[in-house]
């Protein structure tokens, strides 16, 4: 299978061949069309096979770049990855100018504040704690996310993050979609997808 397989934009396609992608690995391969139709997804996936395009492909096919609010927000566990994922998001979103912001702890928040009274942003990805913050300033509006990802669920709830994941998914709004990426699958994982998500969500391992 190409990506070409996998009824892609001609604009994703491009940023696909710019990053030198040349096809979809395992995961991809699953996730892609899954995500296309709309479903819940709950994804075993271990760093290094693609996981973040997986879920960054269809995020920058669904969002609509003409639309100034955010649409697509992804809680990740550490800043390093925080850094890590907007990039690849960002690359992967050019041609569809798709844009992306990362937020997180340890940098001025007053600098991410400002990037995001502006508006251009569809797309943020950033860790609990500040994504937290941001909220409860009111600075940082979810009422037009169609898309929520957790990335690294297992690392997330390992490093205590549940409280601020339950208080962000609170602010959600009902029609929307949830992707949960994990490399381990513990009954802590499976109840939270039980609780959040679609009845009828996908799985892939
Ligand atoms: P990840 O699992 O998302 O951390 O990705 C691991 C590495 O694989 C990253 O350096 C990506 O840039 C790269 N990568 C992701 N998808 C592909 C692909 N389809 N073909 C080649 N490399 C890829």
């Amino acid at each position: 299978k190409t990506f070409k397989d996998l009824n892609l934009s001609k604009e994703t396609l491009k940023s696909l061949d710019e990053l030198g992608y040349s096809k979809p690995t395992e995961i991809q391969e699953k996730a892609i069309p899954a995500v296309m139709t709309g479903k819940d997804l709950v994804a075993q996936a271990q760093t290094g096979t693609g996981k973040t395009a997986a879920f960054g492909v269809p995020i920058v096919e669904k969002v609509n770049p003409k639309q100034k609010k955010v649409q697509a927000l992804i809680l990740v566990p550490t800043r390093e990855l925080a850094i890590q994922v907007a990039k690849e998001i960002k690359e992967l979103g050019k041609n569809k100018k798709v844009y992306t912001l990362a937020v997180y702890g340890g940098k001025s928040i007053s600098h991410q504040i400002n990037f995001l009274k502006k508006g251009s942003d569809v797309v943020v990805v950033g860790t609990p704690g500040r994504v937290r913050d941001l909220l409860e300033r009111g600075v940082l509006n979810l009422d037009n996310v169609k898309m929520f990802v957790l990335d690294e669920a297992d690392r997330m709830l390992e490093m205590g993050f549940i409280d601020d994941i339950e208080e962000i998914m609170s602010y959600l709004p009902e029609d929307r979609q949830i992707l949960l990426f994990s490399a381990t699958m513990p009954k802590e994982i499976l109840e939270l997808a039980e609780e959040f998500l679609n009845e009828n969500y996908e799985t892939i391992k």
